[in-house]
């Protein structure tokens, strides 16, 4: 069994209200760990911390971040991305082997400079400048939220160290490990499984990364803001051969981080069966 660390925060939304209650079945087990940044700690209940704002100025500018400020969600923000970057820490330390990390803000579209969409900062590229500080070298991305991860490969252009995979509305793909694969509208889930088959495992294979991080959106999934016609299991059945990859080349080093979708069933349903697969307890939360 791998040992995997859930980090908790939920500000605003309809989509996450029947956490964490909807993770009943996986708190309890020996190798699941649990960080909240909203309840009051208790016993087997560690604290989520927010991101330092030391961190924030290696990926964001001033201006950026004072932008931020000037809302009201900066506190939220800043938790948002820290569970990202304390699962990121704790997996480094060798505490645990995977992650998911809840976000209520993020991720995908916070650049160097700018934001939009409700992703303030960019909590994958937070954990990453805090890999690369303590030698981090190869590190991939990859993305199934529907929408072009514009905010990541802003972050990432010039660094040939992250492998940045985003299925997305469009095919690139350049000398610096920047790729993007065109999901197209009605599009089956055997066919986007065979693109994450044909395009990102072997990429990712031959890339030999230390860490795998899946921003995990599922507004592509029917009847979601971002519609691409996949059904509610594709994520599932995606989660599977992500977390297979990762176990082949990374030592099951993966950090799944909740990006975009709006839906409460679809969360409620997904994001359980997606930790079941990260901790191998696959038992109770089978696709139905
Ligand atoms: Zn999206
Ligand atoms: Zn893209």
């Amino acid at each position: 069994m791998k040992r995997t660390g859930i980090f908790f925060t939920y500000f605003q939304g309809e989509r996450l209200k029947d956490f964490p209650r909807a993770l009943e079945g996986l708190l309890d087990k020996p190798n699941v760990s649990y960080y909240d940044a909203v309840h009051d700690s208790r016993d087997g209940l560690f604290h989520l911390e927010p991101v330092a704002e030391r961190l924030l100025l290696k990926v964001h500018s001033q201006n950026m971040i004072e932008s931020v400020k000037r809302t009201d969600d900066y506190e939220s923000a800043l938790y948002s991305a820290g569970g990202t970057v304390q699962a990121a820490e704790e997996i480094c330390r060798g505490n645990m082997d995977n992650a998911f990390v809840f976000t209520s803000f993020g991720d995908h579209h916070a650049g160097r400079d700018s934001y939009h969409g409700m992703c303030y900062f960019n909590g994958a590229a937070l954990a990453i400048a805090r890999l690369q500080e303590k030698g981090g070298k190869r590190i991939v991305i990859v993305d199934t939220d529907s929408h072009h991860g514009d905010g990541t490969r802003d972050i990432f252009k010039r660094d040939a160290g992250v492998l940045h995979v985003c299925f997305c509305d469009q095919d690139y793909s350049d000398n610096y490990n920047k790729i993007d694969v065109e999901i197209p509208y009605h599009t089956p889930d055997e066919e986007y499984l065979a693109k994450m088959k044909q395009v990102f495992i072997p990429r990712a294979k031959a890339f030999k990364p230390e860490y795998i991080f899946w921003e995990y959106g599922y507004d592509a999934v029917k009847g979601e803001y971002g519609d691409k016609g996949i059904s509610r299991d594709c994520p599932i059945r995606l989660a599977e051969l992500i977390k297979t990859t990762a176990d082949e080349i990374c030592e099951g080093r993966i950090i799944v981080i909740l990006c975009g979708g709006s839906g409460r069933e679809l969360a409620t349903y997904t994001i359980p069966r997606i930790i079941a697969i990260l901790a191998e307890l696959n038992n109770g939360f089978k696709i139905a």
